[in-house]
């Protein structure tokens, strides 16, 4: 492996630019620049100029004459003529002879524009396409662009005053970084037994889990410079930027030790190296330099780089090499009580009314990160002010929720009469199926109003607390509501629409999951037919089997749907009127509450 080539190459390539430019300069747009210096103008307006008596200085050359006007501040040619009264005509009309007009620039004049000013107007674009690189890539920070040695400035942020206080729920990572702030605040005590701190520590997480918080939060605990970069604005237009932007990094941060180096998407330097044709040089680079750097510094120099990334399996094995980034510290998405602590977090900001529960709101925004947490509360805010009111109450907080996971009410979006009965009797029958299965959790609220995320219907589930664990029977559950929409409109208009394609996919989703990976199959027993991925994004799978067993699989997949289908189905036929009653009531009232719907279907 070349991790630790240095990559002298790019400055010779920035010189070569340069000189190349200078040259080009020189050979086409320097005669031009230096021609018209001197004017040139036909014979006629010499000899009137020199009647005018407005010639200052002449000379007569082989081939045409050169003068200058009175002041002397501009210098113009003509072509030599059979003229041969002229010198003494010249003379009676009071121009000087000289020998001394020249057509070229002053030496020292033709050394700065022919290399003087091409340079400067090199570096100035380069300096402006740095800045809109820099601008495009969000950094809008104080970085550098130099030629050459490049001297990337990476901006030194304070820690901005953020505490772990600020950061809820996360105990597990929170407990895992304690020793690097501890490490930071008393250095000797881990230097006298001889125990070196991780150079490396690496958050793991998807997407908005406060992984960047977390990392500002030891900064701030430990009270030490905050340096931050993102992976992606390393990768810079030339090659060999990166790598010396990596270098600078570093030689700051270790001026400024004891600090805190913080990389986020570091998987866009850290991808695996593929060696492949035509692969991304400077990705490389950067990635060796930084890899470069970290083998380079003793433990123990109180630099900590922390790194984020939502794509581990992707980053290159170098990188998690003992030495290197060899922990991990995974920033799960909060759980009940985690979300409830970050709502409250964040409400510290705003004024709240009386009513507002943030343990209703917590059980209803299940699976929401920390960051669209932080978004619900801030909708909420916007609602009241939108409403005129002075105070957030728990009914902005609820709609809040749908703004966030299912975008705002359409207004403007008008569904044919037909198409709301339709909606209506889908979502009740979600609804109807889901209750009436024991395992299955209640439904707090159903709106057929159309959302801007495509959705026509809305349908929120709540479930009583965590679950870590399904059984088989609540997976089955569960897909027989996803299929209790479609079911509600075969029985009440004995045709189907599109309506119910997300269910489809979820629960086809869901039944595979079961067969493939859950060992919930009769055939299969406890074999993997699937490995998932990317964990942290989605969770895609890639099968792991043989081409008769994926037909295997399909044949079980299809079967089990379609038998969670049929018992949807038989739910919804013996509570036909109660569908039909509640469905009414959602067609004429849009929205209907979990209280309303259990008292109706209760009655
Ligand atoms: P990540 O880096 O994991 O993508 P961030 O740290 O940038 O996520 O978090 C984005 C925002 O989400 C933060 O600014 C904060 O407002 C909010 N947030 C996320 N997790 C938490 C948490 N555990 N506690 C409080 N706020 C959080
Ligand atoms: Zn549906």
């Amino acid at each position: 492996m070349n991790e630790v080539q240095n990559p002298k190459k790019p400055f010779y390539y920035y010189y070569g630019i340069v000189f190349i430019f200078i040259f080009l300069f020189n050979a086409l747009l320097l005669p031009q620049i230096a021609k018209r210096a001197v004017k040139e103008v036909d014979y006629g307006t010499f000899m009137k100029m020199t009647y005018d008596q407005e010639i200052g200085e002449v000379e007569i050359q082989d081939n045409q004459i050169l003068f200058t006007n009175k002041e002397g501040t501009s210098v113009y040619k003509t072509g030599l003529v059979q003229d041969p009264g002229l010198t003494e005509r010249l003379y009676d009309n009071g121009a000087a002879f000289s020998s001394e007009i020249v057509e070229e620039m002053s030496p020292l004049m033709s050394f700065f524009v022919g290399w003087i000013l091409p340079m400067i107007i090199f570096i100035g674009i380069g300096q402006l396409l740095s800045r809109q690189m820099m601008k495009k890539m969000g950094g809008g920070n104080s970085m550098m662009f130099g030629m050459g040695g490049s001297k990337a400035k990476v901006y030194v942020k304070s820690s901005q005053g953020i505490h772990f206080s600020d950061v809820a729920g996360e105990d597990e990572a929170k407990e895992n970084l304690a020793e690097i702030i501890d490490y930071l605040h008393n250095p000797d005590k881990y230097k006298e037994i001889g125990a070196s701190m991780p150079k490396g520590i690496l958050l793991v997480g998807p997407p908005g889990t406060g992984k960047t918080m977390l990392a500002k939060a030891v900064a701030g605990e430990a009270d030490v410079p905050f340096f931050s970069m993102s992976g992606s604005e390393f990768v810079e237009m030339f090659v060999g930027m990166g790598a010396s932007k990596v270098r600078d990094l570093f030689k700051q941060a270790k001026e400024k030790a004891p600090c805190i180096v913080f990389i986020d998407e570091i998987d866009a330097i850290g991808k695996k190296r593929d060696g492949q044709i035509g692969g991304n040089d400077e990705r490389e680079q950067t990635l060796n330099q930084l890899l470069t750097e970290m083998d380079g510094f003793e433990g123990n120099n109180g630099v900590i780089i922390l790194a984020a990334t939502n794509r581990p399996e992707s980053l290159d094995p170098a990188l998690l090499r003992p030495g290197r980034f060899d922990r991990r510290v995974p920033v799960e998405l909060p759980d009940l009580k985690g979300r409830e602590e970050i709502l409250k977090v964040h409400a510290r900001k705003i004024k709240l009314s009386e009513d507002a529960d943030f343990g209703k709101i917590a059980r209803m925004a299940s699976g929401a990160s920390g960051a669209e947490l932080a978004n619900i509360i801030n909708e909420a805010a916007l609602r009241a002010v939108r409403d005129g009111r002075t105070f957030v109450g728990q009914s902005d907080l609820e709609e809040s929720i749908e703004v966030v996971i299912a975008g705002y009410q359409k207004k403007n979006a008008i569904l044919t009469d037909k198409e709301k009965r339709i909606v209506a009797y889908h979502e009740i029958g979600h609804a109807l199926v889901a209750a009436k299965q024991s395992n299955s959790a209640p439904v707090q609220k159903i709106t057929i109003v159309p959302r801007t995320s495509g959705a026509l219907g809305y349908t929120m589930q709540v479930e009583e607390g965590n679950h870590y664990l399904m059984s088989k029977e609540e997976i089955e559950n569960k897909i027989a509501t996803y299929t209790g929409g479609r079911a509600a409109e075969e029985i009440a208009f004995g045709s189907v629409t599109t309506g119910a394609s997300n269910d489809i996919e979820q629960a086809t989703k869901l039944a595979r999951a079961m067969i493939t990976r859950y060992g919930m199959s009769k055939d299969f027993d406890m074999v993997a037919m699937e490995t998932v991925t990317n964990q942290y994004l989605g969770g895609d799978a890639s099968l792991a089997c043989s081409v008769e067993t994926q037909t295997k699989i399909d044949t079980q997949v299809v079967e089990l749907v379609k038998h969670q289908h049929e018992k949807a189905g038989q739910i919804l036929l013996e509570n036909k009127d109660k569908l039909d009653e509640l469905a009414q009531f959602l067609y004429e009232k849009e929205t209907i509450t979990g209280e309303e719907f259990m008292e109706i279907l209760n009655r």
